[in-house]
């Protein structure tokens, strides 16, 4: 599970780690009294309008915009909510912009040599040493990307002890390692330790702060503050983290895996055009693996996993026919728990509720159909039955014969 960078921003200083003021908000006219709030009596005018979506690389996009008056942040604010945000990190057709964040702005200290005091840290797992590592570099800001893939030495690293954490001595190492020194290093260390903490207190998969940045105000003392940040979670721990499923936005999700979600299936989108209804995880690897083999491309795969209703199967086409790339739907079934008649009498309900986009009822695209495994007779039975209302089903002795027949399907238009 993601959340937003407003949300993201209150675990940090949750967390007691400083981060400038902000406020969330969702529409233009909110903009104006939001920058006066965030900015104060006095204080200095300037602020930043962020849009808060799930994805990355916002300020290349110009979804990262810095202001100095009402009616800065009004414009800003006014772009934002009305433009699609396109990055590396969206899909090609960009991202709808609901939420904007509003928050004081920060003068970034330069760096001597040029540039700007700007450092990535992260918290993530490195599997190939099983642990848990923190990930730092004094390049951090909008090319970390470049960086990590062109200049891999800018970026340093210290492993987490699997129960004591991170210790101090590894955070000071890495904040010197940054190049930071005097009050500041000790600053770094400490955003560093209370970032590991966070981490795991809040089963996150990834944790970063990119830029983590010194502020350089003209008149106090030079500090470290944190102006961006991403969190990933673990949703397996999720229930118990009432605090971060209050976090979740439904409107960031795609939204086919959210209603396969709700009937407790599990439905992962991909770019091909063979729909795959299967249960269980390691048969949906197989029957994409012989999808690919014999010339196709899974769209999607759609595991309706141990117990599932007839109801859910009926849902599972449903979802699958949803996705306007789906040429071709392959069914298979081993089943186990799941019992084949369950899964054949899902098939013809689906068939018979199933309404195209002109109104005309009935699956259209080639059904191949392969089922073994408990009550494969009776299951057999229904689809002989209902061959004559699903004239594009046709029956797979095995998983070879599914794969060839819905590839030669789909390939034949
Ligand atoms: P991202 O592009 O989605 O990672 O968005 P960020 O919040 O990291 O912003 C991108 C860049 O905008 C940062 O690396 C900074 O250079 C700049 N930026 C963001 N907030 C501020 C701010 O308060 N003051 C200044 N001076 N620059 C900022
Ligand atoms: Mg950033």
């Amino acid at each position: 599970m993601k959340i937003h960078e407003y949300q993201a921003r209150d675990l940090l200083r949750q967390a007691g780690i400083p981060v400038p003021p902000g406020e969330a908000i969702d529409t233009v006219e909110q903009a104006g009294p939001a920058y006066a709030r965030v900015t104060g009596e006095g204080g200095s005018p300037l602020a930043v309008v962020k849009a808060q979506v799930h994805a990355g690389g916002r300020g290349k996009a110009g979804f990262v915009t810095l202001v100095r008056s009402r009616e800065e942040a009004d414009h800003a604010a006014r772009f934002m909510l009305t433009h699609r945000m396109v990055s590396p990190q969206t899909p090609p057709e960009g991202l709808e912009v609901k939420k904007l964040l509003i928050a004081a702005g920060v003068d970034i200290a330069d760096r001597a040599g040029g540039g700007k005091e700007e450092f990535y840290l992260a918290i993530t797992t490195d599997r190939a040493r099983r642990a848990h590592t923190l990930i730092a570099s004094r390049e951090g800001g909008v090319d970390i990307e470049r960086v990590a893939h062109e200049n891999p030495d800018a970026i340093i690293g210290e492993r987490l002890h699997p129960l004591s954490g991170l210790e101090p001595h590894q955070a000071r190492r890495v904040a010197y390692g940054l190049g930071l020194t005097g009050k500041l290093a000790p600053q770094a260390a400490d955003v560093m330790l209370r970032l590991a903490r966070l981490f795991v207190d809040k089963d996150c998969s990834m944790a970063e702060i990119n830029p983590l940045v010194v502020a350089g105000t003209p008149a106090g003392e030079p500090r470290v503050i944190a102006i961006d940040a991403k969190f990933n979670f673990d949703d397996n721990a999720t229930f118990r983290h009432r605090d971060l499923e209050a976090m979740f936005d439904p409107s960031e999700e795609n939204p086919l895996e959210l209603r396969a979600r709700k009937f407790g299936l599990s439905y992962i989108a991909l770019n091909g055009s063979i729909g795959c209804l299967v249960n269980g995880a390691g048969l949906a690897m197989a029957t994409m693996d012989t999808i690919k083999h014999f010339g196709g491309e899974p769209a999607n795969f759609l595991d309706v996993g141990g117990g599932a209703s007839e109801e859910a199967v009926t849902e599972a086409f449903s979802i699958i026919l949803s996705d306007p790339k789906v040429r071709g739907v392959m069914v298979n079934i081993f089943g186990g728990i799941m019992r084949c008649d369950v899964i054949a009498q899902g098939i013809v309900n689906a068939a018979g509720n199933f309404r195209n986009a002109d109104g005309a009822v009935g699956f259209r695209v080639p059904l191949v159909v392969r089922l073994e495994g408990t009550n494969v007779e009776a299951g057999r039975r229904i689809l002989t039955g209902a061959r004559a209302r699903i004239p594009t089903m046709q029956a797979a002795t095995d998983l070879a014969d599914a794969a060839k027949k819905v590839c030669a399907a789909v390939a034949g238009g």
